[in-house]
C-alpha cells in the first residue's frame, strides 16, 4: 500500500483535447477496429504533410519506428550503429535486436546531443548508420552529421520521439535524415497512449518499410489492387496500431499546433524565472540553437557540480513537487557494457548526466504552481550546496 503524500505537482499529467472518445465512438460505429483504417489514414496523411516526409506509417511504439529502421537498413551481427550514450534504451535496443553493435559517443554541452565534431573518429570499416536523438525536442547538428553520412556511405536515423513539430533549418524533425521515428507515448507532446510512427523520408525504403510493417508481406500493395494475392515476401512483423489508437491520435493532432504553443509559453516561463540562479552560478538553462525551434517538450535544468542533485530532488519532493532526473548513460549500464562500446571515454555524457533535473512540464501547469517550484528549487539548490 502506498501511504505516502500524493504529490502537489506531478511530474506529468497527459492531456486530452475533449474529441477522444468521440473518435473512438466513430471508429468502433464503423465496425473497423484493426489497423490502417480511415483514422489511420488520416493520422498518416496530416503528419505526411506537416513534415513533407516522403512517407510516413503510423506505428505502435516510437521503439517499433526503430526497430522498423534496423530492419530497413538491414543491419548484420558485426555492423555498427553510432548513437549517443545518453538516451533512451530503445534507441540502442531497436539495432541491437538485430545483432549491430552500439558504438556510443559523447554529447555536447549546450544541447546534450549527439557530438557531430567526435562522430567522424567513431566510424570504421564496419559502421553503417548514424543515430541522432534529438533531445528535449532540439534538433541535433544536422548538415554536419548529413555531410558525415554522406561523406562515408552511411545511413542517418533521428529518434524524433521528442521532436514532433520541433524544426531544424525550417525543417521538420523526423523529415531530414533518411528514416525518422516519432513517440506518441502519454509522456511525450502528442499522445495516443503508446504509438509511434515512421517516416521514411527515401524512396528506396518505401515499398520495403510497408512489407517489414505488414508481417513481411505484401498486404499494403493487395489492399490497394495493385497485386492479387498477397504473399510472405520477407521478414517482418505487425507493427500497426489499431484504428483505436488512431482515432485517438488523431484528437490530439488536430489540435498538435496549439499543444506546442501551450508548451513553448510554460517553458518561457521557466526560462525567464530561471535567469537569477543561472546567474547565480547555481544551475544552467537549456541552450536552443540559432537554427532550432523547439517544441517545448521539457524543461531541465544542470546543477552547478557542487549541488548534491539528490538532496535538490529530496527537498522538492518533500514540498510536493515531482522532479525527476534522466537517463542512466547506457555505455555504463549492464546490457551497454555487454552489447555496445564505447568509442573514447565520454565525460560530457558521465558529468551533465548526473547534474540533470527535469521539471514538472504539462498542459494545465498553473503560473502560481510553475513559481512555487521555481521558488522550491531555488531553496533547494542553496540548501545542497556540498
Ligand atoms: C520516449 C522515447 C522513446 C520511446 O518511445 P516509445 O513510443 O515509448 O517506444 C525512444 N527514444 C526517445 C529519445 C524517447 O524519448
Amino acid at each position: 500500500m502506498n501511504t505516502t503524500q500524493p504529490y502537489v505537482v506531478p511530474f506529468n499529467r497527459p492531456y486530452m483535447t475533449g474529441n477522444e472518445l468521440t473518435y473512438i465512438a466513430q471508429a468502433h460505429a464503423l465496425g473497423n477496429l484493426a489497423g490502417d483504417g480511415p483514422f489511420t489514414a488520416r493520422c498518416q496523411q496530416w503528419l505526411k504533410t506537416h513534415t513533407g516526409s516522403g512517407q510516413v506509417l503510423l506505428t505502435h511504439s516510437c521503439t517499433a519506428a526503430l526497430e522498423m529502421a534496423a530492419l530497413l537498413l538491414d543491419l548484420r551481427p558485426g555492423d555498427e550503429v553510432i548513437m549517443p550514450s545518453y538516451t533512451f534504451v530503445s534507441t540502442a535496443n531497436a539495432f541491437a535486436l538485430r545483432g549491430a553493435t552500439p558504438v556510443f559517443v559523447d554529447i555536447r554541452r549546450d544541447t546534450l546531443n549527439l557530438d557531430e565534431t567526435l562522430v567522424e573518429q567513431a566510424i570504421t570499416p564496419k559502421t553503417r548508420a548514424i543515430i541522432v536523438v534529438h533531445y528535449a525536442g532540439v534538433s541535433c547538428e544536422m548538415d554536419m552529421l548529413l555531410a558525415i553520412a554522406a561523406a562515408y556511405g552511411l545511413k542517418v536515423v533521428e529518434d524524433a520521439a521528442q521532436g514532433v513539430l520541433s524544426r531544424y533549418k525550417g525543417r521538420e524533425l523526423g523529415a531530414v535524415g533518411d528514416i525518422g521515428a516519432y513517440s506518441f507515448h502519454e509522456t511525450k507532446n502528442v499522445i495516443s497512449g503508446e504509438g509511434g510512427a515512421l517516416l521514411v523520408n527515401r524512396d528506396e525504403f518505401a515499398q520495403q518499410a510497408e512489407i517489414i510493417r505488414e508481417k513481411g508481406t505484401d498486404r499494403s500493395r493487395f489492399f490497394r489492387g495493385e497485386v492479387d494475392k498477397y504473399t510472405w515476401q520477407s521478414i517482418g512483423s505487425s507493427f500497426l496500431p489499431s484504428e483505436l489508437t488512431a482515432a485517438f491520435l488523431w484528437a490530439q493532432l488536430e489540435q498538435a499546433e496549439s499543444l506546442t504553443r501551450r508548451r513553448l509559453a510554460l517553458w518561457d516561463t521557466y526560462h525567464a524565472s530561471l535567469v537569477e540562479l543561472e546567474n547565480r552560478g547555481l544551475i544552467r538553462r537549456p541552450v536552443i540553437p540559432a537554427a532550432c525551434e523547439h517544441n517545448g517538450h521539457m524543461y531541465y535544468v544542470l546543477l552547478a557540480p557542487d549541488i548534491d542533485r539528490g538532496a535538490v530532488l529530496q527537498h522538492l519532493k518533500s514540498a510536493g513537487v515531482h522532479a525527476v532526473f534522466h537517463y542512466v548513460p547506457l555505455h555504463s549500464a549492464p546490457a551497454g557494457l555487454q552489447i555496445g562500446r564505447a568509442a573514447t571515454t565520454l565525460p560530457v555524457t558521465d558529468a551533465l548526466s548526473a547534474q540533470l533535473i527535469r521539471l514538472p512540464m504539462w498542459i494545465g501547469l498553473t503560473a502560481e504552481q510553475q513559481a512555487y517550484i521555481v521558488a522550491t528549487l531555488t531553496e533547494g539548490v542553496s540548501i545542497a550546496r556540498k
